[in-house]
């Protein structure tokens, strides 16, 4: 079953930048879906059209996932960890938590350690950002995307500041995360072998914008 849909989206910014042009995507429930392309395809504008963040030009984004709100239904992770310096590693994986009823933040509080314990980060609860590895961030991060267990993870280039040996570690450990709990993943990147070895599905767009290419839907065997 289909917890998104797109079908003949497109998106024009202005007159002149078709960024998105006529993307067909199903997503599976569970299913781990990789974008590659090179950078100006459209692929950080799916994901803000997914998250609400620009209108369609044409075609429709349908969600077959129930949530009161698209910021219930996805966990985001981007490119840089945008942590709060001047709040712990739990504060950090608590910042969704801060608008909500007082015992719904106690629940939450009880999450982030399970998640901060998962990502290897125990040591480091109390620790602010700056003595933390970049890695280290990109977990807290992580955690912080699934702190109210989002139907769809979205991660922006979640590796694409960090050097090859962090980088492998960490995608890995995302593997490893994935399999505990097999969430919905969108997951765009410039690699194409961390996409072949973390993806049930490989979706390649084209410089033509947001066309998907032929070499769309790989149906890659789990190991
Ligand atoms: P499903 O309907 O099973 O969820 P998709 O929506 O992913 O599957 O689309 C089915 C297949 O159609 C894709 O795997 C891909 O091969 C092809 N496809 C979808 N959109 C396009 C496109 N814009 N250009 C070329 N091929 C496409
Ligand atoms: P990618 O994430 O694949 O690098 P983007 O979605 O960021 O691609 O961009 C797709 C195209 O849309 C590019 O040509 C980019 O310059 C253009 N674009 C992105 N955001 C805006 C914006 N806010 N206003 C105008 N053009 C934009």
């Amino acid at each position: 079953n289909t917890v998104m849909r797109f079908e003949h989206v497109s998106k024009r910014y202005g007159e002149n930048t078709l960024a998105v042009d006529d993307f067909d995507l199903g997503v599976g429930d569970g299913e781990f879906v990789s974008i590659v392309g090179p950078s100006g395809c459209g692929k950080s504008t799916l994901l803000k059209l997914i998250m609400g963040l620009e209108p369609l030009t044409g075609g429709s984004l349908e969600y077959h996932a129930h949530a009161p709100s698209v910021s219930a239904m996805t966990g985001m992770v981007f490119q840089q960890p945008l942590l709060l310096p001047w709040h712990t590693v739990l504060d950090n994986v608590l910042v969704p938590s801060t608008l909500q009823s007082r015992s719904r933040r106690r629940t939450d509080r009880g999450r982030a350690l399970e998640l901060i314990s998962m990502l290897g980060l125990t040591d480091f609860t109390e620790s602010y950002p700056y003595q933390l590895s970049g890695g280290m961030q990109q977990r807290v991060g992580i955690a912080r995307a699934l702190l109210h267990d989002p139907r769809i993870l979205l991660m922006d280039e979640p590796f694409g500041a960090l050097d090859a040996m962090t980088r492998d570690q960490l995608t890995m450990d995302l593997l490893t995360i994935w399999e505990r709990d097999r969430k919905t993943v969108l997951f765009i990147t410039h690699s194409i072998s961390e996409a072949v070895l973390l993806s049930d599905r490989v979706v390649v767009m084209t410089p033509r914008p947001g066309r998907i290419a032929d070499v769309v839907g790989i149906d890659l065997p789990r190991p």
